[in-house]
């Protein structure tokens, strides 16, 4: 028997079907329930704070920010904080104007080694700043920050 499942364990090993996949290279097939990073459409947004109010690990924090990227004129829009965000989705339900909604974005550009990194500001989050652009995202970040 244990012969048996030795021969068995070696013939997968070389001649099995794969079971692993190289990430990121290859990628994850996504239900359509999918909850990814936020996105926001600031001129959906009224700054209102019921997603901040609604969001049970207080990872939300209503911040002033540009309304565009050309604009000096700043407004209220949410930031979020990824490192303590579940995905729960109660942001994105509760919010009145439909103003945030969830993407399929949860690998490039959203995994960062330090938790500064994970604060989302609504720039981010409008993606008015190219999170994929790691390098460039952590200038856009000191940039963009508004506190
Ligand atoms: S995203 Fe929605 S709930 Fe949050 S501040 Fe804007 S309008 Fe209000
Ligand atoms: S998805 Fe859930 S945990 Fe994340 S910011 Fe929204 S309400 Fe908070």
């Amino acid at each position: 028997m244990v012969i048996k499942n030795v021969i068995r364990a070696v013939k997968n090993i070389y001649f099995g079907p794969s079971v692993t996949r190289m990430c990121p290279e290859v990628p994850t097939r996504l239900s359509d329930r999918f909850r990814g990073l936020q996105k926001l459409d600031k001129s959906k947004c009224i700054g209102c704070g019921i997603c901040a109010n609604t969001c049970p690990n207080n990872a939300i924090k209503i911040v002033k920010a540009r309304v565009s990227p050309t604009s000096d004129k700043k407004r209220w829009f949410p930031s979020i904080d990824i490192g303590h965000c579940l995905f729960c989705g109660l942001c994105i339900d509760q919010c009145p104007h439909e103003a945030l909604s969830s993407s399929k974005v949860y690998l490039t550009g959203i995994i960062r080694y330090d938790h500064c990194d994970l604060l989302f500001t609504p720039d981010m989050l409008a993606r008015e700043v190219d999170i994929r652009a790691e390098k460039e995202a952590g200038k856009e970040v000191s940039r963009w920050t508004p506190q």
